[in-house]
């Protein structure tokens, strides 16, 4: 860059600088390279700024600035995106993760959170109320990008997705204007937004419904690798016909080699079930029970613990900046052969780290129908994920190959599309496939509120 445009653009950052509360971090400054991380090491984008947002005004202003002036805009609330889409070379990020505002309406059993929460403060307020909103299984996620893709979780037979229990959003939009979308008011947007991810706007709060989760009866149960076609064919009938107050995903892992677990049973390759059951912990014993004398676990420790704890179990194990290739997939059954061809992959997982899991999404996610919201898979019993994970950059070619044959091993098995937090940057043909019936309609809403595709970095939905 020559010096002219260097002394100009960084004047105009200063006009930037001058309407802004949170502080803006760019290249020249010392703490750069760490805000320009996401959580994903494999990503590495150098955006032109970034601005960590302390009001409504900040994010109003912050949309604003890169309208004008052409930038591309990228936003960050939890930065847990599998494809980085937080962080994008020469754009605008803002980042919420200073908007951490949360109000409890006990009268109204509902919650109100800003953009920037994970899903560990919202937990730490809900639990104080043994309450809790259907989210994801790590509490180090944001409650953001989580919810505007669906959302998915230990509650969701219970209480349906995060999008299901959405009842309010205050979202700025391309032009600026911020307006609060319901039932009643923008409710095309507020359609689209449930599920259709960052591309309508900069959502700066989230009002949800509360429900009840104090102590449930959770925790891991595994068994080895040999006996997975037993424990997955027993799973795939047991928990499309239990009431949905059980919930437990299954996985194939390799169990860590750290104090929580048997040290007989480090590295091993294994399957298990992971539990999260509301309600009454002798009736629901009666379930798991069902696992137990089928086979032995070769590790059981599923007992009452807080919703909370549950949901930051395995944190400590996942810290942020390793690598990850992610693929997801939508699976209606679970035949003979596709258990035979998951088992096949599950046997090849080239590091500890890299996991699936299927994570069932029937019970109360099916009594929304794919016209209700703009999440398009209530047909679809589980959402797998295949993670390829490791810590060590040198292994990003094998985890990569791994997820990927993995995810084409399964396709004759699975959905069309995918879940668009389990997706790398797969292109305009995966997006279409994956909103399906509800792309035409997602196209137009785009097309009122974002005509120049203005909120572009994300699972893109063109305007039409
Ligand atoms: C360890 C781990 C565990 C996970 N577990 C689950 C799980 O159990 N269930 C599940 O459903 N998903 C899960 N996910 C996937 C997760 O939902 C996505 O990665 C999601 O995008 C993360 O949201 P975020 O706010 O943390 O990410 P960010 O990277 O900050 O944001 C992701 C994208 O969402 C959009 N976005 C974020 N905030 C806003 C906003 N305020 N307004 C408008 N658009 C916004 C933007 O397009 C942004 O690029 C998991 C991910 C990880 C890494």
């Amino acid at each position: 860059m020559d010096t002219i445009t260097h002394h100009s653009k960084t004047r105009i950052f200063e006009d930037l600088k001058s309407q802004l509360y949170g502080q803006l971090v760019l290249p020249k400054d010392k703490q750069f390279d760490e805000a320009r991380q996401v959580y994903n090491g494999m990503i590495d984008r150098r955006p032109a700024g970034i601005v960590y947002c302390k009001n409504v005004a900040d994010v109003i202003a912050s949309v604003n600035f890169a309208r004008d002036q052409d930038l591309a805009l990228a936003i960050r609330s939890g930065g847990h995106n599998a494809a980085g889409f937080g962080v994008w070379d020469e754009s605008l990020v803002i980042d919420l993760s200073q908007m951490k505002g949360i109000r409890v309406d006990n009268k109204q059993n509902t919650i109100r959170v800003e953009g920037g929460c994970l899903l560990k403060d919202v937990e730490h307020v809900t639990q104080a109320f043994g309450k809790a909103v259907p989210t994801g299984i790590f509490s180090t996620t944001g409650i953001a990008g989580l919810t505007l893709g669906g959302g998915i979780g230990h509650l969701s037979r219970a209480y349906g997705l995060s999008v299901d229990n959405l009842l309010e959003v205050d979202i700025v939009l391309a032009d600026g204007n911020l307006v609060t979308c319901n039932e009643k008011n923008f409710t095309d947007l507020f359609w689209a937004i449930r599920g259709g991810g960052g591309n309508f706007g900069v959502i700066t709060s989230f009002l949800f419904k509360l429900n009840d989760a104090g102590l449930v009866q959770g925790g891991p149960m595994f068994w080895h690798l040999e006996d997975s076609e037993e424990i997955m064919t027993y799973y795939r009938d047991f928990i499309l016909l239990v009431p949905n107050h059980i919930y437990c995903y299954f996985a194939f892992l390799t169990v860590p080699p750290v104090d929580l677990f048997p040290e007989n049973l480090h590295l091993k390759k294994m399957c298990g079930l992971l539990w999260c059951n509301l309600g009454d912990l002798e009736e629901n014993d009666r379930y798991v029970q069902q696992f137990r004398d089928l086979k032995t676990p070769a590790l059981d420790y599923v007992g009452p613990m807080p919703y909370r704890q549950l949901q930051s179990l395995f944190d400590p194990l996942y810290p942020a900046g390793m690598q990850w290739y992610w693929k997801g997939a939508f699976i209606k059954e679970l035949s003979d052969e596709a258990i035979q061809e998951n088992i096949k992959h599950a046997e090849l997982m080239p590091t500890a780290n890299s996991t699936t899991h299927f994570y069932p999404v029937n019970g109360a996610c099916h009594k929304k129908s794919n016209k209700d919201t703009a999440w398009a898979y209530r047909d679809a019993n589980w959402s797998q994920v295949i993670v390829g994970v490791s810590p060590d950059p040198e292994n990003k070619e094998i985890i990569t190959e791994w997820a990927k044959n993995y995810w084409h091993g399964i396709r004759p098995y699975s959905m069309e599309g995918g879940y668009v937090n389990f997706m790398m940057d797969e292109g305009l043909e995966k997006v279409k496939a994956t909103y399906g019936e509800n792309y035409d309609k997602l196209a137009k809403v785009k097309m009122k509120y974002d005509p120049d595709n203005f909120f572009r970095i994300n699972q893109n939905i063109k305007p039409a």
